[in-house]
């Protein structure tokens, strides 16, 4: 039977973990959420943040730009929270409406405020190996794979995606942890072929299902990174989900076949309940670390 790597259990460790730490502060780390317009999804994401900060004692702002804003009013707000002593943390939640330059908000965000270790100072830090906020998704999953003690050093993992947000952050993570790391993409060749020699495998290409059985190395660890909605019946009946589509309107299911992950790897994140929460928890983690150096520099 594969190990299923659970994402709440690690996450409640790392919550667990922060609490005395918040106690230490002299007063409660502050979080801004930056959400511009009403997208349904965005704002569950939100949401789902700003109750995780309550539950923690974290402060947290909503700040809701109409969806009408420019780059500039929103680069505005953004400078106007960089000034805030009692935000120690700022997150713009993606995706911008189009008109709207995302490059130019996300480095508008102070680097010492930098939640989401988006700004180009921490991608640099990132790189070099040096301490600063990072990316929460790919954090978490090392947060993961040490919790399962699944080994690093010396495996040779494969990253199925290349983006800033997850892609490239997480093969860098993974490499400071001595892996032998192969990043793979929309134009790699012979794509199953690569990502069957991984040892520990991350897909976070963002398409249903994609990843069957050919890509995985019997016995590998699996992240599937992938949040995607199948509506289709026929589909999710294919994935093994036809319950929770008929009873939902929709079944979640990540980049990699659910029951073909369960059948060849030897430990995986399942979704939903794998990778979603760590994203949280080292939210979290991050706000609380640059409070603690604001303070400290206070
Ligand atoms: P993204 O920015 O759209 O990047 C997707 C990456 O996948 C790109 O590098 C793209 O390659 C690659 N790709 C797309 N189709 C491919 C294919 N057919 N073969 C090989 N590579 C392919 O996505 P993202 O932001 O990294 O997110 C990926 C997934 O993770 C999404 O489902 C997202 O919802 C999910 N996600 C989950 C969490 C969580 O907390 N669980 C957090 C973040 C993201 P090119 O660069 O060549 O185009």
């Amino acid at each position: 039977m594969p190990q299923i790597l659970h994402g709440l259990a690690v996450q409640t460790e790392i919550l667990t973990r922060l609490k005395p730490r918040i106690h230490k502060l002299s007063r409660p780390p502050g979080l801004a959420v930056v959400l511009v317009g009403q997208d349904p999804a965005s704002e569950i994401y939100v949401r789902t943040k700003i109750k995780a900060c309550a539950e923690m004692g974290i402060f947290s702002e909503k700040i809701s730009p109409p969806e009408t804003a420019t780059t500039e009013e929103l680069v505005a707000a953004i400078e106007e929270l960089n000034g805030r002593p009692d935000i120690d943390g700022i997150l713009v939640q993606m995706p911008l409406p189009k008109h709207m330059m995302a490059r130019r908000a996300l480095e508008a965000v102070a680097a010492d405020k930098d939640v989401d270790g988006f700004h180009p100072l921490n991608v640099g830090y990132l790189v070099s190996g040096r301490p600063a906020p990072r990316s929460c998704t790919p954090a978490g999953i090392i947060e993961l794979l040490k919790h399962y003690q699944i080994p690093i050093e010396g495996r040779h993992a494969v990253v199925l995606g290349r983006s800033d947000i997850v892609g490239k952050p997480m093969a860098l993570m993974l490499l400071h942890q001595n892996a032998t790391v192969t990043i793979c993409h929309s134009r790699t060749a012979n794509l199953p072929a690569m990502c069957s020699e991984a040892d520990i495998l991350v897909a976070a290409i963002g398409r249903p299902a994609f990843v069957t059985a050919d890509y995985i190395k019997p016995g590998a660890t699996v992240i599937d990174v992938g949040i995607n909605r199948v509506t289709d019946l026929v589909e999710a009946a294919r994935l093994g989900r036809s319950e929770e589509a008929v009873r939902k309107g929709k079944a979640v299911v990540g980049d990699v076949h659910p029951l073909d992950i369960a059948r060849v790897a030897g430990a995986y994140t399942p979704v939903p309940g794998g990778v979603g929460p760590l994203t949280i928890a080292m939210l979290m983690a991050n706000t609380v670390e640059l409070a603690e150096r604001h303070q400290r520099c206070a």
